[in-house]
């Protein structure tokens, strides 16, 4: 029998800006040290994670490894629990906008996140659930949300995070907002709003930043953020001014803790799960999957 460990990598080769070029050396070098033996697959567009995954679902692995965007990693943990391979995995960031990694505290060192992974011991993390579709960190409608799936990867790889603030930006001189029901546990809001996020992470592309203490990845609650739409110039300043100094405790924005949102609007606003488009649904349904994954973190 093989002394090595078997250990399944997903790297998305066009995932952000370009890594030196020995970083995947230096990875699989890693690795090897450890005693794995890495099977290396490579993504080419949007889906092939989940396809890869489906294909090595039969076999024996000790880790699963991604490398990539936040996108690649929400592909990878939601192709993990569809073909049940419940083994602890690992991510190394390499996107453009690495929000979710940010909020983990990965190294973003690829040799250094290699490392983590090799020493480190896995944590649970929730998963969420927009109807049947899973996402990782977070479910957003509204403004600030188009851009990050319409924006093209070969810009988001040149601005970067810049792309997602200056996409807003081109959205606030056509602001729309949603008429929207929202049920959380036992209370229910109903307001027009401009921005609805459900996530699991600290920092939002720009829109918000939590502190450490407020977020728990594993506590089986998800924050909930809901941006209405101003009816004065008076609530418009109230708002960006709760933006800016990320004060969310303000009558006009309402921020809480919850494991499962059902939300009606007529209007079917699509979605955006870890940045890439849902179709919109008259009511959507949206809960935490408590421990849905277990990870190096
Ligand atoms: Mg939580």
């Amino acid at each position: 029998m093989s002394a090595y460990k078997r250990l399944l990598f997903i790297v998305n080769p066009h995932a952000g800006v370009k890594k030196k070029d020995s970083a995947l050396s230096d990875i699989i070098l890693t690795f090897s040290d450890h005693y794995y033996e890495t099977i290396v697959c490579f993504t080419r567009e949007p889906g092939d994670a989940e396809t890869l995954i489906r294909e090595h679902a039969g076999e024996e692995f000790d880790r699963i490894v991604c490398m990539g965007g936040d996108g690649t990693l929400s592909e990878v943990i939601g192709g993990c629990r569809k073909y049940a391979m419940n083994i602890p995995m690992g991510y190394i960031p390499a996107g453009s906008t690495n929000d979710f990694a940010q909020s983990l505290q990965l190294p973003m060192e690829p040799a250094e996140a290699a490392e983590r992974i090799m020493k480190g011991k896995p944590h649970k993390l929730d998963v969420g659930m927009w109807e049947e579709r899973q996402f990782v960190y977070t479910a957003s409608c509204g403004l600030f949300t188009r851009a990050s799936y319409d924006t093209p990867q070969k810009v988001k790889n040149v601005l970067g995070h810049a792309a997602y603030v200056l996409e807003g930006m081109r959205e606030l001189t056509q602001v729309r907002s949603y008429h929207m029901q929202i049920t959380a546990g036992e209370r229910t809001f109903e307001d027009n709003y401009l921005f609805v996020t459900i996530c699991n992470t600290i920092s939002l592309g720009g829109v918000m930043d939590l502190s450490r203490a407020e977020v728990n990845f594993s506590d089986g609650l998800f924050e909930l953020l809901l941006i209405p739409m101003p009816r004065d110039l008076i609530q418009l300043t109230q708002i960006v001014n709760a933006l800016r100094e990320q004060r969310f405790d303000t009558p006009l924005v309402t921020f809480i803790k919850t494991e499962r949102v059902v939300i009606k609007c007529p209007e079917k606003p699509d979605w955006s799960l870890d940045g890439e488009k849902a179709e919109g649904k008259e009511t959507v349904e949206i809960r935490v999957v408590p421990g849905g994954i277990s990870m190096f973190y």
